[in-house]
């Protein structure tokens, strides 16, 4: 494979391409493949979608020579504008060469940490991954529960939460995944399956779910902004070190957070709960956003302004402005 797929914005940064955008990313993100063998209904790479094939989510991914990428990715490492690589490879029969040819040649070009994600079957490759120079590896859960993935993915929950939490433990610390909110799962759902991860020790990239023309779920809604703050909020206390307990429900959605309202401001006021979530320098911007659009995840440090909207906006915590003037 000579040509290797960059998102716009690493392409942008690399210099490969020009484009006006307001943040670039941080990480390099890589994809490698089209048209993967599975069926998720909301991803433009399913082999049902009907997507342009150089979309994954929101973003158009141009091919380059893979000299010039890694060559452009080297660079911009040295000098700061790229903390890290995410090498994403799509499901075909020869994902696994593909996946450890691109590692290689990646890792000997320069320093740069990588993340891979690709189709794994079992804790050998993952732990092989790692030994040819992965600094981490995802396995992407995407669903929070059986139910949703077994209708979202069309695929085996148990294999893939098995395979998940078998990583975690081989390779402490060295395993993300990623989880989309706004398929179908409760909140309370969605709160419990972070927790899980959470001790498992697995780092959680998180996303809204983001309707895609030409997939099979282009007109379901994404989730509102509340429903998304919420769990957001959530996931910063489970990073914490707060225990799920510390969450009230009612009907299924996130009701009220147990801790005093002066203390809860007092740890969102940084607003890193409302940044990007997943890999350390991954900021994914525009993947789930539209310039301009609702920020569901910002790829960048927020405003004192842009975090009283956030926590405002979850709709459950109360006199936020009078609160954050003091910081
Ligand atoms: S969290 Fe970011 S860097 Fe890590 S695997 Fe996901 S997209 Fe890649």
């Amino acid at each position: 494979m000579n040509l290797w797929k960059l998102s716009a914005g690493t392409a942008c940064v690399i210099g490969k391409k020009k484009m006006k955008a307001d943040v670039l990313p941080t990480t390099a993100y890589i994809m490698l493949g089209e048209k993967c063998q599975n069926n998720c209904q909301f991803c433009a790479q399913s082999q049902d979608s009907e997507a342009r094939a150089n979309l994954l989510s929101r973003v158009t991914w141009p091919a380059i020579p893979k000299g010039e990428v890694t060559l452009g990715i080297g660079d911009s490492y040295r000098d700061g504008t790229i903390k890290r690589a995410c090498l994403q490879v799509v499901q075909r029969g020869d994902s696994w060469e593909t996946t450890v040819n691109a590692l290689e040649l990646l890792h000997t070009s320069s320093e740069i940490p990588i993340c891979v994600s690709s189709h794994l079957g079992t804790v050998d490759q993952a732990k092989e991954l790692i030994t040819r120079g992965a600094q981490r590896v995802c396995i992407a859960l995407d669903a929070a529960t059986p139910e949703v993935y077994k209708t979202v993915k069309r695929g085996q929950w148990a294999s893939k939460w098995s395979l998940l939490v078998e990583c975690a433990q081989a390779l402490p610390g060295l395993i993300t995944t990623h989880i989309i909110v706004g398929l179908g799962e409760s909140e309370q759902e969605m709160v419990g399956r972070m927790a899980t991860c959470i001790d498992q020790g697995i780092t959680i990239g998180l996303f809204a779910f983001t309707p895609v023309r030409g997939t099979a779920w282009a007109n379901h809604l994404p989730p509102t902004i509340s429903h998304y703050r919420r769990i957001q909020i959530a996931h910063h206390l489970l990073k914490k070190g707060y225990q799920q307990s510390i969450i009230d429900f009612h009907n299924g959605n996130v009701a009220r957070f147990n801790v005093p309202e002066e203390k809860l401001i007092r740890l969102l006021a940084d607003g890193q709960a409302f940044e990007t979530s997943g890999c350390e320098a991954c900021n994914r911007p525009y993947y789930n956003e539209r310039p301009g659009g609702l920020m569901y995840n910002y790829p960048r440090h927020l405003t004192t302004v842009e975090v009283a909207k956030a926590i405002q906006e979850c709709e459950i915590v109360k006199g936020v402005y009078d609160e954050l003037a003091n910081y």
